[in-house]
């Protein structure tokens, strides 16, 4: 059922066309809503249509890391490979935009500037960078927590006369790398995925590195014909597994890179046989086996030695390997990281690798990057530098509340939200995977069924009941946040060694919150759901 006011531009306003907003927008128009969908991008897509570097895939399995919600649309998708490349998903959403006949309500190169809320006609006011004013009485972010791109402000780099890039911002088409000096600062998942390929296009690489790297083997592969077909036949049974697992996983192949450590295997009580044992047969993953160093950082600590000597095993010069085996943070403090070939690009001639601790960065000329022991020419720079997370694409707008507070003020000292579904001060709006849901723990399209899901019932809730008005209530907030903060003690995302872009450390004067509730999405979806049906505790409505 819509909310009927004529008067608006639309009932809801989408902000985003990647996966989220492509999904609420489906589900918000089948319940009768006018939607409006604004995405600043030239495509649909969101993350899939920016990150378009060189090696990007997904590190999820392909079934898992795609919508579950039309039976048919499952049928008649073919994933062809165990961890889907970047055009492929970007192929699959556009799929999805046109099958449902989305496109007719998404703005695309419409990026969405300011966002005011009318106290007056509880209606939201959206400036959009083309210079459009919008008007809804609902705004549903589906801005992504990986889409505000960081890079570093290096001394200089406006000086550079080379081409600068960014993984995540990386022009469609392409861009020629044969035979030039490119340089490429970053080596979380996305420079990770990129530097074997780049190796592999240009002339000479060379890699900025300021923090080692544990990444292990994705071991991606074709999917086989007969894997298709069985596939297929057990959607539906895998589909129900993601919907109630604690991170949207199937329990056949699961998503590996979360979850391969066997809760009883104790590294601390472990001969040095038996981790020599589990180097020869596991190889990088002989790190990633053990229950205790998820906890314990003694028993992380070795987990970690025996990466570093996989490290020395694969990489042939001893300086290189030393500078890429991790040494100050523990295994799993950060996301993991899947790759293709990583330590093996370095043995390459024409890779060189710069240990940004060892020789930092002095300033950027218009020749290349000076570091300590000097000039390292180029004619491409790349940052796969990552991103403004979690809060960054909200922030950066101008979006303001009750009493015209601004979002970024009031988050000066990191997000602050209820369960990520809306913030204390700012009525109306709802976001998808927000600060302090379960975040990027759950593999994003079944969760974002989900979360879409429970907010068309409390849209179509309110409308039902002619509500114009909802809002979080602080004290709910405050609860929640404490929650998610008694949630976290003890886990590695918050040990004080680990700068992640979870925790806010990836970005220099960035609050340091870890804005993810690690309590898991199935107990997450079990509360939304109790709030739900007590009349929609923690929001107070009119
Ligand atoms: P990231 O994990 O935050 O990595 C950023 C890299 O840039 C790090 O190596 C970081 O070094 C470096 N860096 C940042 N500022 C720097 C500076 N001033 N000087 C030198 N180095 C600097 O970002 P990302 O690689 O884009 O990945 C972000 C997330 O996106 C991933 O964790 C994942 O969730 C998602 N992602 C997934 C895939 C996939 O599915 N395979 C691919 C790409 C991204 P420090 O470690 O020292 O900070």
């Amino acid at each position: 059922m819509g909310v009927n006011d004529v008067a608006l531009d639309a009932d809801v306003i989408v902000v985003g066309a990647g996966m989220s907003g492509l999904y609420a927008l489906k589900v918000l128009r089948e319940r009768g809503f006018r939607v409006i969908v604004l995405d600043r991008a030239a495509g649909v897509g969101g993350t899939w249509f920016w990150n378009r570097y060189p090696g990007a895939r997904c590190d999820i399995p392909s079934f898992e890391y795609s919508f579950g919600f039309d039976p048919e649309l499952e049928q008649e998708w073919e994933w062809s490979e165990q961890f889907s490349p970047q055009p492929e998903i970007e192929r699959y959403l556009n799929h999805i935009a046109d099958r449902y006949d989305l496109r007719r309500d998404i703005r695309l190169e419409t990026g969405v500037a300011a966002m005011t809320f009318d106290e007056a006609t509880d209606t939201w006011i959206i400036d959009t960078e083309t210079g459009e004013q919008l008007s809804a009485r609902f705004c549903v972010m589906g801005t992504g927590g990986l889409s505000a791109p960081h890079r570093p402000d290096w001394p200089g780099l406006d000086s550079f006369a080379g081409e600068i890039l960014q993984s995540s911002l990386w022009p469609e088409g392409g861009v020629e790398l044969e035979g030039r000096r490119v340089g490429i600062v970053g080596n979380g998942s996305s420079g990770v995925q990129a530097i074997p390929e780049l190796a592999k296009m240009a002339g000479h690489l060379t890699v900025f590195q300021r923090t080692a790297a544990f990444t292990w083997p994705s071991q991606n592969r074709p999917l086989t014909d007969t894997e298709q077909v069985e596939l297929k036949a057990r959607y539906r049974e895998l589909r129900a597994q993601q919907y109630a697992s604690p991170l949207a996983t199937a329990n056949t192949t699961g998503a590996v890179i979360f979850t391969i450590a066997d809760p009883d295997r104790r590294i601390l009580e472990s001969t040095p046989d038996e981790r020599e044992a589990a180097l020869t047969e596991h190889g990088f993953s002989a790190s990633r086996l053990w229950g205790d160093a998820a906890k314990n950082l003694d028993a992380n600590e070795m987990a970690v030695e025996l990466f570093r000597e996989m490290v020395r095993r694969t990489v042939e010069d001893p300086e290189v390997a030393d500078s890429l085996c991790p040494k100050d943070y523990p295994i799993g403090c950060k996301r993991p990281v899947l790759d293709n070939g990583y330590f093996e690009t370095f043995n390459r001639e024409n890779v060189t690798l710069v240990d940004l601790r060892k020789n930092p960065i002095v300033e950027v000329v218009p020749e290349g990057v000076i570091t300590a022991d000097g000039l390292n020419e180029l004619d491409v720079l790349v940052f796969a530098t990552g991103f403004d997370a979690v809060s960054g694409a909200l922030t950066r707008i101008d979006l303001r509340g009750n009493d015209g507070r601004l979002l970024r003020d009031d988050w000066a000292d990191g997000p602050r939200a209820f369960m990520g579904f809306g913030v204390a001060g700012y009525p109306n709006m709802f976001m998808i995977i927000g600060p302090g849901s379960v975040g990027v723990l759950a593999t994003y399209p079944p969760h974002i069924e989900l979360q879409v899901g429970w907010i068309a019932d409390f849209l179509d809730h309110l409308a039902a009941n002619g509500n114009t008005h909802v809002e979080v209530e602080p004290e709910a907030q405050e609860q929640w946040c404490a929650e998610v903060e008694a949630a976290a003690v003890g886990s590695m995302f918050t040990a004080p060694s680990c700068n992640s872009w979870y925790n806010g450390g990836n970005i220099e004067g960035k609050a340091r919150v870890l804005p993810i509730y690690l309590g898991g999405l199935d107990r997450f979806m079990a509360r939304a759901r109790d709030l739900a049906a007590n009349d929609y505790e923690g929001f107070s409505i009119r």
